[in-house]
């Protein structure tokens, strides 16, 4: 079997420097930098692990703020997988120079465990409504925090009540079943939008699905995208023994982040003699909400909605797993919905999980190019499949003051079934 550093060698050659990438890679439209695309990240990292004249920890900048959309691979010919590229890199930075006490208490402590990582939520919550939070924001505070500082604006309110319950309670037995699925919650849901999980759950079983909400963990991706892959294998062996406890036929999510990196357990334990087997298992029953609705056929018996729709595609549900069609086959099947195509629809908004957190600036260029293509649509409603996304793009259009709704695809389903009910 090759070596991480065999395999990265070949990776990095396959590119041939025709610059095609410039194309898809939203970082390079914004800054016009050529180390920031695709091209100049891998010649920097050709520079390490083949020419060995410049040093990783030179490579901090090129490693970190890049997207890891693969915006570039949709345009790139021999196909290199530069986010891919990017992982591994930050992967073998961690090695050489260790993590921080924040990453191990985040990855190691809180991910693992979605009871602590609830009750930190309430301390968020607790912060909202004592007006600390606010104190903290007027009185400049959380700007001596740099990037992480600014980007905590863009975090949402902890709503008030028990997530976790409140999800639980939406579970019901329904008549006569098509199919059974376990919900993956992931950490936003729980924590910072129940109610739109209990419309998840209501979404699916309009459409004959059984719904359970297993005590699943942290994906795994958060640990990744930091380089920490054994963080990420243990929250991917502790979901995959959950789930081998489950007779569901589906392991379904609304969050494209996570269904990505659900699939990609078989990859993550592919050299794990104890999980590969069942990490395979495990994957192929994974589904994206809208994969999953259209491929057991979409109930449409729903109610109009008088709403001029766009999509923006969330990186890892467009270029992770090239799922593009299925969440505008929902979108325009629902009555009276008015769907127009936003330019770049597919390229990223600037979130990628807590990228706003380390390159704020950059994040916000990026986002800005997105709400003016949001905005030459004309539409009403914005609509995507990934909380990350729905968090940035509801931050963008506050900042533009654009009017428009910001929404999930389950909230316009559970609109649109809500409605015909009342039709009735
Ligand atoms: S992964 Fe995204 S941000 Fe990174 S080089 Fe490719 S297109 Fe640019
Ligand atoms: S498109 Fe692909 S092969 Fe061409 S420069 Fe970019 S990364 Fe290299």
């Amino acid at each position: 079997m090759p070596t991480m550093a065999e395999e990265l060698e070949k990776t990095l050659q396959l590119c041939n420097k025709c610059g095609l990438c410039l194309a898809g890679c939203p970082i390079y439209k914004v800054t016009g930098i050529e180390w920031t695309s695709a091209r100049g990240r891998v010649a920097l990292l050709r520079s390490v692990f083949l020419d060995e004249r410049l040093k990783l920890t030179d490579l901090k900048d090129p490693i970190f703020n890049c997207l890891t959309c693969n915006g570039c691979t949709e345009h790139c010919p021999p196909g290199v997988q530069t986010g891919d590229i990017i992982f591994r890199a930050r992967q073998e930075l961690l090695k050489q120079k260790g993590d921080s006490w924040i990453q191990r208490l985040l990855f190691q402590k809180m991910l693992p465990n979605p009871e602590r990582l609830h009750k930190a939520s309430r301390l968020l919550r607790l912060a909202d409504v004592t007006g600390l939070h606010t104190l903290a924001r007027k009185t400049g505070l959380t700007r001596l925090a740099g990037d992480a500082g600014k980007a905590e604006a863009m975090v949402p309110r902890v709503p008030a009540g028990e997530g976790l319950e409140a999800i639980k309670r939406a579970v019901k037995k329904i008549d006569k079943p098509g199919y059974s699925a376990a919900y993956f919650l992931g950490c936003y849901a729980p924590n910072f939008a129940p109610e739109r999980a209990a419309a998840t759950i209501r979404v699916l079983n309009k459409n004959r699905v059984e719904v359970t909400v297993p005590d699943f963990a942290c994906c795994g991706l958060p640990a990744a995208g930091y380089g920490d892959m054994e963080s990420a294998r243990d929250l991917a062996r502790k979901n995959i023994a959950i789930a081998s406890k489950l007779k569901a036929d589906a392991i379904v999510t609304p969050c494209a982040s996570c269904s990505s990196f659900l699939k990609d357990y078989i990859k993550l334990l592919a050299d794990d003699a104890e999980w590969a087997e069942k990490a395979k298992e495990f994957t192929g029953k994974v589904k994206d909400i809208s994969e999953f609705l259209v491929d057991i056929g979409l109930n449409t018996e729903m109610g109009e909605l008088k709403r001029k729709v766009t999509f923006h595609d969330p990186c890892h549900l467009a270029h992770y797993q090239k799922i593009k069609d299925q969440p505008r086959t929902i979108l325009k099947s629902i009555p009276g919905i008015e769907f127009v195509e936003m330019n770049e629809a597919d390229m990223c908004c600037g979130a990628a999980g807590s990228y706003a957190f380390k390159n704020y600036d950059l994040s916000q260029k990026v986002l800005e190019r997105k709400m003016g293509n949001v905005a030459k649509t004309g539409a009403d409603t914005l609509v995507s499949s990934c909380p990350a996304c729905i968090m940035q793009l509801a931050c963008g259009a506050g900042q533009q003051k654009l009017p428009i709704s910001v929404l999930e695809i389950v909230d316009l389903l559970d609109e649109a079934y809500q409605n015909a009910r009342g039709k009735d």
